[in-house]
């Protein structure tokens, strides 16, 4: 914000869409790089284990489903011998198969043992601990609540780890008033790991509120990168001028960040997949454009995006410090040694 409280995007001057001034310089642009950003564990984990297992099995490994929400990283596996399918019944015979990182439920590898297919989870191990923390609710004896959005893989993950009507879903404090529980005094909750910090503890709170006797994990299911990557947004948001979250749009954790620079001070914020998307007229005189990119999302995208903004603008790029982050998580035995 200027002294007059507008926003330097805003304003008309001669530097909109990045074009050269009449003089012929490029305006003026400072960059503010969230940190962290981009892969988490469980994306490099995922992506290795695809990698190993070509190495090891040799071409063609199926997947199923993205391994990681992010096509520039599926397309790059293709090329290496990768197939995705949505289906275990798209995977023939006899080659292997590995699972996406987002988790599934256990009727796929029953199904995988049926037809004695070899495969590998690629499962995050957040998420894992999610569908067993289910479990241990479900064998106390107690109704689930899981707190998530419909629909996506992961979701769909933990809700298949118990019977059907074993767990229930909730999307937000709304849902919360109308879920229907058979014994309010025995429910547990579990959490999808890719929300948004803030929208879930206000769910979590509605929940609490109704039911008092509720159990939950001791400290939210969000994982440790879903939130180092909002609490990086938060801390540059009010000083952007503008955001660009790098991350596909069927990426929870890259949709949360839009949404998170939004509420914190920068409403002009979007998700662009690679630097060909960015709309330039959109990012007009902006003085300062805050860059973070999803979990899914690789550095190589977010370089793109800088270099992309450097052809149009005079770049200074503040890396703004955050979390550190040493998180690594083994591979599955089979694949320890390829
Ligand atoms: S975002 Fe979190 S839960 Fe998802 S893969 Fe990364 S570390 Fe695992």
């Amino acid at each position: 914000m200027d002294s007059a409280g507008t926003r330097p995007a805003d304003r008309a001057t001669g530097a909109q869409s990045g074009k050269e001034t009449a003089t012929g310089a490029r305006p003026a642009l400072r960059i503010q790089l969230a940190n962290p950003r981009g892969f988490c564990a469980g994306v490099e984990r995922a992506i290795q284990i695809v990698e190993r297992a070509l190495e090891k099995f040799g071409r063609p490994v199926y997947v199923r489903h993205e391994i990681v929400h992010n096509r520039f990283v599926v397309e790059g596996l293709e090329a290496r011998g990768a197939i995705f399918v949505e289906d275990l019944d798209d995977v023939p015979d006899g080659v292997p198969v590995v699972f996406s990182a987002h988790g599934v439920p256990k009727s796929v590898p029953a199904e995988a043992e049926r037809r004695k297919l070899f495969y590998v989870d690629a499962t995050c191990p957040l998420v894992s601990k999610v569908h067993r923390e289910a479990e241990r609710h479900f064998k106390n004896g107690k109704q689930i609540i899981l707190v998530g959005h419909a629909g996506h893989p992961e979701v769909v993950g933990t809700i298949g780890q118990l019977p059907d009507g074993a767990v229930l879903l909730v999307q937000s404090v709304e849902d919360v008033a109308t879920v229907a529980v058979k014994d309010p005094s025995n429910i547990a909750y579990v959490t999808q790991t890719t929300l948004s910090v803030d929208d879930t503890a206000e769910i979590v709170e509605a929940l609490c509120r109704r039911f008092p006797e509720i159990d939950g994990p001791k400290k939210e299911d969000i994982c440790y990168a879903t939130t180092n990557r909002q609490e990086a947004v938060k801390a540059i948001a009010e000083r952007c001028d503008a955001m660009l979250v790098v991350g596909a749009p069927n990426s929870s954790n890259s949709l949360r960040l839009v949404e998170v620079a939004q509420r914190n001070g920068c409403d002009k914020a979007r998700l662009v997949q690679r630097a060909a998307e960015i709309d330039w007229a959109w990012l007009g005189a902006a003085e300062c454009l805050g860059i973070t990119a999803g979990a899914s999302a690789p550095e190589t995208l977010v370089n793109e995006v800088i270099e992309a903004v450097r052809e149009r603008y005079d770049v200074t790029i503040e890396e703004v410090s955050g979390a550190d982050e040493n998180v690594i998580f083994k591979l599955p035995r089979v694949l320890a040694n390829a």
